[in-house]
């Protein structure tokens, strides 16, 4: 998993889940190749034997022979997610969907209100087997 910012992930795994624009596909070992847009939303990868989360909003999913490739716009581990900031942002885009005169574009907030649940979302899921 790559962002224009940084690498997040890269790691051997097993199974993935990820949330594409028309829901979430599920990867195991053989899958077909596959190009896909991607929502905004939590993955879910196992490593190891145990399950781990990310939040990722938006871009493309590639799978190909051995890869699961994610160039993501933002993207980040569960377990570095700040819930403070991210129920601050989803209070503030809230704000700004139902109250057209602060002037924001409501498909903007709207965005924002997702990444901010993909984040309370991915930061909620406990990892584990
Ligand atoms: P905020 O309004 O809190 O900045 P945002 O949705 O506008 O949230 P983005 O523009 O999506 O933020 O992301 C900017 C950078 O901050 C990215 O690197 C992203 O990974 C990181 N980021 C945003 N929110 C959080 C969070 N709650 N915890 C950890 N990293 C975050």
């Amino acid at each position: 998993v790559v962002t224009p910012e940084r690498l997040v992930v890269r790691e051997n795994v097993t199974a993935v889940q990820v949330l594409a624009k028309n829901g979430y596909v599920g990867i195991l070992p053989g899958h077909a190749p596959l190009l896909a847009e991607l929502g905004t939303g939590y993955l879910q990868f196992e490593s190891g034997g145990r399950k781990h989360f990310l939040a990722v909003h938006g871009g493309f999913l590639e799978v190909l022979q051995d890869h699961v490739r994610v160039l993501a716009d933002a993207a980040e581990r569960a377990e570095e997610i700040d819930i403070e900031r991210a129920k601050a942002a989803k209070k503030r885009a809230e704000e700004q969907v139902f109250n057209p005169s602060l002037g924001v574009d409501p498909a903007f907030a709207l965005y924002a209100m997702e990444r901010a649940q993909a984040r309370l979302d991915a930061a909620a899921q406990k990892p584990g087997s």
